[in-house]
């Protein structure tokens, strides 16, 4: 019998979501991410990778990101989810300004399960995973079974 930690709990989705942030207090700003998905309906933060900081992507001129990675289990369904972290985002004080611009904090869905979504304004995995190794490695450090 597997244990919970390698298989989940049942009825719930094992979800990955990015937390990143280039502008004010970054690491508040994760810290608060982190409580605002825990407080979610019918979701959890199981595990949480270190925080790391990386360079910005896509050639522009930003401050450097916090990164982190954690993993959910939740019974949302993917758009409710969404719906939920762009939600967190503006609390945050997030403006939506140019794609791939500095913002105080970004949340990703990386993987769900073993989700396949593909539409205009939502897809999974992230089309970004195989450009991010940061990504993929933090994926290994919260799920070393999975490949
Ligand atoms: P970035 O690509 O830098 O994360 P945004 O956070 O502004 O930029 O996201 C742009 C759009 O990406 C969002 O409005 C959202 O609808 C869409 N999107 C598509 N797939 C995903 C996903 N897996 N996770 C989060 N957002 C996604
Ligand atoms: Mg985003």
């Amino acid at each position: 019998m597997p244990s919970r930690s390698e298989r989940g709990t049942p009825g719930f989705e094992r979800v990955y979501v990015a937390l990143g942030s280039n502008l004010g207090d970054r690491a508040a700003h994760l810290r608060a991410a982190r409580q605002a998905l825990e407080s979610l309906p019918d979701t959890r933060v199981v595990a949480a990778t270190a925080i790391e900081e990386t360079s910005p992507l896509g050639g522009m001129d930003q401050p450097p990101y916090l990164n982190q990675m954690v993993l959910l289990e939740t019974t949302l369904e993917p758009r409710a989810l969404l719906w939920a972290l762009q939600a967190i985002e503006l609390q945050r004080g997030r403006q939506r300004t140019e794609h791939w611009g500095s913002r105080t904090l970004d949340l990703d869905i990386v993987r769900f399960g073993d989700r396949r979504v593909s539409e205009a304004d939502l897809i999974i995995p992230h089309p970004e995973l195989p450009n991010r190794d940061f990504w993929r490695r933090e994926l290994a450090e919260l799920s070393p079974d999975e490949g």
